[in-house]
């Protein structure tokens, strides 16, 4: 017999799982703003769940032998950290210098989103753009940076609101050659 697990049984148990935790700290009874919170928490954690449909990456050949960087900067993400399920916001920054593929300007931003939109951290998102990147275009070179503050470290722990961690990743160019990876971050506009 095959039992079918359909994503409404799945939702349902996870909502229940909620009621348990909201009694467990104390959010019993009728209050009325708690009447669908459960459904609208395992709502919103439904979006960073680990099967998600791959985009398409559209990709073009460079038929005029482009060889300059492009940089797409300032691609807001918001993702939720593996460590803590709590949520860090910030910017990301992706470049490439073509070789025989062109990307599709908006791949580079969807990308971004793709991989930040589950349960991960920083680092992670960072080193899967750029493989991709470099999965897809095998560019001469390309970069991410990304900046964001992280809400685990804001709102518990050491409690620093404000802070900002910053990561990179280069491949190609951008890593062997210091002309290519300061033109790459002069286009990157980082907060300090
Ligand atoms: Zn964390």
């Amino acid at each position: 017999m095959t039992i079918l697990v359909t994503e409404d049984h799945i939702r349902g148990s996870l909502y229940a799982l909620v009621d348990d935790v909201l009694a467990g700290l104390g959010y019993h009874g009728d209050d009325p703003h708690f009447d669908r919170t459960p459904e609208r928490f395992i709502d919103f954690l439904w979006q960073f769940r680990a099967d998600q449909e791959p985009f398409k990456f559209t990709t073009f050949p460079n038929t005029e032998g482009l060889d300059s960087l492009v940089v797409v900067g300032d691609i807001p993400f918001y993702s939720m950290c593996a460590h803590h399920m709590v949520p860090f916001i910030g910017k990301a920054h992706v470049g490439y210098i073509p070789d025989q593929e062109i990307a599709g300007i908006s791949k580079l931003a969807r990308a971004v989103e793709y991989f930040a939109r589950r349960l991960t951290v920083q680092e992670t998102i960072t080193n899967k753009i750029v493989e991709l990147l470099v999965e897809r275009l095998a560019p001469l070179g390309c970069g991410v940076v990304m900046q964001a503050e992280h809400l685990c470290m804001s709102m518990r722990g050491v409690q620093k609101p404000g802070h900002l961690t910053t990561t990179s990743a280069l491949r190609g160019v951008m890593l062997k050659e210091p002309e290519a990876r300061e033109e790459f971050l002069s286009f990157v506009s980082l907060r300090r």
